[in-house]
């Protein structure tokens, strides 16, 4: 199928979940993630107007972006190991998967000015799941007050793979209210403020319980 029909078919989605609890779209910004396809697919979404493209591999995104460079807004959503934190920091906009203060560093020692991050969270408590559990959440944002090129933007999950949406529902929620929490504490270097959640099989929902940033790879640009 062809992104533009595909991100049609989305945006209708995306807009009844937002009428159903009183939401604007224009809160709402869909991150392609292209970690799947090829570079002539990313350029095709980014033509079918999906500017903001999500890779989850250092290398990856650095092919990428070579051909494409500034004509996306790049968003960095899988584990970042500290040492290749200088092969992406000149690339990247937004990273979604901060949880260690190895990286924080790297980001701060690197980055030539502030650089938009989500805390990546645990809510499910999945073994094989990378991130913060929620109760680590609050001190490792306030240890990180000294890096000042790390600026915590908001909170992300992945939820659990599951059909169950009374669970998707809850991991939903529970991130939601982790980052009302913070939002409240006024951090002057984290304002906390947005919330990276839902994928191609849970972004209703996701909606509905506040998400602002969705990333969907499989149901946007396909899954090979
Ligand atoms: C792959 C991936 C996605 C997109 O997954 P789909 O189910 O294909 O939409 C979103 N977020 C992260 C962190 C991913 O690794």
């Amino acid at each position: 199928m062809d992104v533009i029909t595909n991100l049609a078919n989305i945006e209708t989605k995306v807009q009844e979940a937002c009428e159903k609890v009183n939401r604007k779209t224009d809160e709402i910004t869909i991150i392609g993630v292209t970690k799947y396809v090829t570079i002539e697919r990313t350029e095709e979404a980014i033509r079918s107007g999906i500017t903001n493209i999500g890779e989850n591999r250092a290398e990856e995104l650095t092919k990428k972006y070579s051909q494409i460079q500034d004509k996306a807004t790049w968003h960095f959503i899988g584990t970042l190991q500290s040492r290749k934190v200088k092969d992406v920091i000149d690339k990247v906009d937004v990273i979604h998967s901060l949880d260690r203060m190895s990286v924080a560093k790297q980001i701060d020692k690197r980055a030539s000015s502030p650089i938009d991050c989500f805390i990546q969270v645990n809510v499910s408590g999945e073994e094989a799941k990378h991130g913060l559990a929620p109760n680590e959440v609050l001190p490792f944002i306030k240890e990180l007050e000294p890096y000042k090129n790390v600026r915590i933007v908001g909170l992300m999950t992945m939820a659990p793979h599951v059909e169950d949406e009374s669970l998707l529902r809850r991991t939903f929620k529970d991130l939601a209210a982790l980052r009302d929490m913070i939002q409240h504490e006024q951090l002057s270097h984290a304002p906390c403020a947005y919330l990276s959640m839902g994928m191609s099989n849970d972004y209703e929902i996701a909606i509905e319980e506040g998400a602002t940033h969705i990333r969907i790879g499989s149901k946007l640009v396909g899954a090979n």
